[in-house]
């Protein structure tokens, strides 16, 4: 294209027209490629907008941008976001003002799309070439070098890099389906945000439509697609332009923006209306959870993790309604990491260790069994409590190592306890659900009792009833191959779950334990006690051995004989024990010599 020839075809009135649309701060409807001009000296100004005016590349007009100053410059710059090229010039105020302003536009104003030709009066002021590399400068021309054609091939070819660059970042930052922003644009724009308005009465939430798998898997993927963007496409006419909106996730939303706007009730408000899904009217709702903390240094990162923290409790709570983070649900969460920390050099450092408490025949008096219950002393002596570490050691997976440790001590100390002559003895281990579920884990309790040469039929596994009543194919499956190995399973807490008496008809278990709260109402009130006489009776009806947990007086005992139970373990005979005072109190109890 020749572009002298263009060029020649302008009038001065082209010119003027230019000139005026940047007056009003060039709010051209259709869209043209901002370039900024900063130079020192206004002739090169005059030059370079006489030598591109009425210029079309890459089907856009041109609109220029003037700066006299490096300063000038940077403050057009931090305002203006979208300018794709900058002419700058490098000797200014002063010898490297050009190059300074370089730097802050690539490290303080973090414009990395920004393209940049350099210029120079003198071709000795030339950068390193580390300097044109770091800074991703495009061009380096002197003055003299941009004749108009010379300047329309540097411009053009800048552009064309800008325009790929763009493209590029929006295929890494922008959701295709949505046309919104995505999880990383989102953090970059909140951060961004919160730098340059640290005081605004800004909220951060995220936004989950409920059930959406669902939705997807009954209606199909392309009808999902469909529901998300006439989500979008709400949020975003109802939400208006001071409010960043992203698609942070498949099925949820992250919006930042001022209180009153992103306002939980007016947002779910925005779901009452059905959403258009081609020919369907379909009717969604979501949950949200929001955070205000964002002083103090919070970054998006930091602030995007607390809104998903509350989002959590509120879809815990129920579908369609939202919760404010607060500070307490941070500590609770930097609490449990503490302990989690704590736990694994815990692990590492052999803190934790097993108690065995007995398990008495209650019409013989005899110790049938002991249960392995785990301990944790703290290096300053204090006890964490199993029911607070063994759900983080769940939730982290080190119940799976925990357990098999557990699992592999008390086989070894049974086998001690066996060979003191108490030969039947049985040992009950806790299984926790994780642990059942691993696909190892048969393996692992094969390995421990080839390992430790103990009779299976000497070990029970002790899992809860919630557990065993979760699906019920697979417990099913897993408990008949434990059987089949010889160990027995007794159905832990038992009362506290809501087994049908048909499930339980169908699993290979060999024992209920009633739970503790059962027992120790007995006597209280009748409610209690007609639970724990509702399992003993269940248990004769299933031909079950029925133990009951936490006896602490001899009232319990006698009214548990009374009723027909079996089996008994609690502080009346003994608390849980270290293996030397284990030994101690066989020995008084003339169950061992
Ligand atoms: P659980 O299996 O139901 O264990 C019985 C709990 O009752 C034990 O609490 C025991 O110390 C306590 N207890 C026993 N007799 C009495 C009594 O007469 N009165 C009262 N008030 N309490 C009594 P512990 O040791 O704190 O264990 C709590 C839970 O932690 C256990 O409940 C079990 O679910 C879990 N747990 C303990 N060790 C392990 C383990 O090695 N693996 C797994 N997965 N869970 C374990
Ligand atoms: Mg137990
Ligand atoms: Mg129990």
């Amino acid at each position: 294209m020749n572009t002298e020839h263009l060029m020649g075809l302008h009038t001065d009135s082209d010119t003027l027209h230019f000139l005026e649309d940047e007056a009003v701060g060039g709010a051209a409807k259709e869209p043209v490629w901002r370039l900024l001009v900063v130079d020192d000296e206004p002739d090169v100004h005059r030059a370079t907008t006489f030598a591109l005016a009425g210029v079309r590349i890459l089907g856009r007009a041109l609109h220029f941008l003037h700066a006299y100053s490096a300063a000038e410059a940077s403050q057009i710059l931090n305002a203006e976001r979208d300018v794709a090229v900058v002419l700058l010039d490098v000797v200014m105020e002063r010898e490297d003002a050009g190059l300074a302003l370089v730097k802050t536009i690539r490290q303080d104003l973090r414009l990395n799309e920004l393209r940049i030709i350099l210029r120079t009066g003198q071709p000795g002021y030339a950068p390193e070439i580390e300097t044109i590399h770091d800074f991703d400068i495009n061009d380096y021309k002197t003055k003299s070098e941009l004749t108009r054609t010379k300047l329309y091939a540097t411009v053009t070819a800048a552009l064309r890099a800008y325009e790929q660059i763009r493209k590029l970042d929006e295929l890494a930052f922008y959701d295709r389906l949505s046309c919104l922003p995505n999880r990383n644009k989102f953090i970059d724009l909140s951060e961004e945000r919160l730098k340059n308005q640290p005081k605004a009465d800004d909220v951060i939430a995220i936004l989950d439509i409920d059930d959406f798998s669902e939705i997807n898997d009954a209606l199909g993927h392309q009808q999902g697609d469909r529901l998300l963007q006439s989500v979008a496409d709400r949020l975003k006419t109802e939400l208006g332009n001071e409010v960043i909106l992203a698609r942070i996730g498949s099925d949820t939303f992250g919006l930042m923006g001022e209180q009153s706007v992103v306002n939980p009730l007016r947002v779910l408000a925005m779901f009452r209306e059905p959403f258009q899904v081609q020919d369907d009217s379909m009717v969604v709702t979501a949950t949200m959870g929001l955070t205000k903390l964002l002083s103090d240094g919070v970054s998006g990162r930091d602030a995007l993790k607390d809104a998903n923290i509350a989002l959590k409790r509120a879809k815990k709570s129920r579908r369609g309604s939202f919760v404010m983070f607060s500070s307490e649900m941070g500590s609770d969460i930097r609490e449990r990491v503490r302990l989690l920390q704590s736990l694994r050099s815990a692990v590492e450092s052999e803190r934790l260790f097993i108690v065995y408490q007995p398990q008495i025949n209650l019409s013989s008096g005899k110790v049938v069994g002991m249960e392995a219950l785990i301990r944790w002393r703290n290096e300053d002596g204090t006890f964490v409590p199993p029911d607070r570490f063994i759900p983080l050691a769940e939730a982290s997976g080190m119940i799976v190592a925990i357990g098999d440790w557990v699992l592999r001590m008390s086989c070894h100390e049974l086998v001690r306890l066996q060979a003191l002559g108490l030969t039947d003895l049985r040992m009950s281990v806790n299984v926790s659900q994780i642990q059942f579920r691993h696909p190892e884990f048969l393996e692992k309790l094969n390995a421990a009792l080839l390992d430790t040469g103990i009779r299976p039929n000497c070990l029970e596994l002790e899992i809860t009833e919630s557990v065993a009543m979760e699906d019920a194919d697979f417990m099913l499956e897993t408990l008949n191959l434990v059987r089949e190995l010889g160990i027995s399973i007794a159905i832990d807490d038992f009362g506290t779950g809501y087994s049908s008496l048909s499930q339980l008809r169908q699993l290979p278990i060999d024992r209920l334990k009633i739970d503790r709260a059962f027992v120790s109402e007995l006597q209280k009130d009748m409610c209690g006690g007609h639970i724990a006489s509702m399992v003993i009776e269940l248990g004769r009806n299933l031909n079950l051995t029925v133990i009951a947990e936490g006896i602490e007086e001899e009232a319990q005992a006698e009214a548990l004989r009374a009723l027909g139970c079996h089996e008994g373990q609690g502080y009346l005979y003994a608390k849980p024990m270290t293996p030397p005072l284990l030994k101690e109190w066989l020995v008084a109890r003339g169950s061992i010599s």
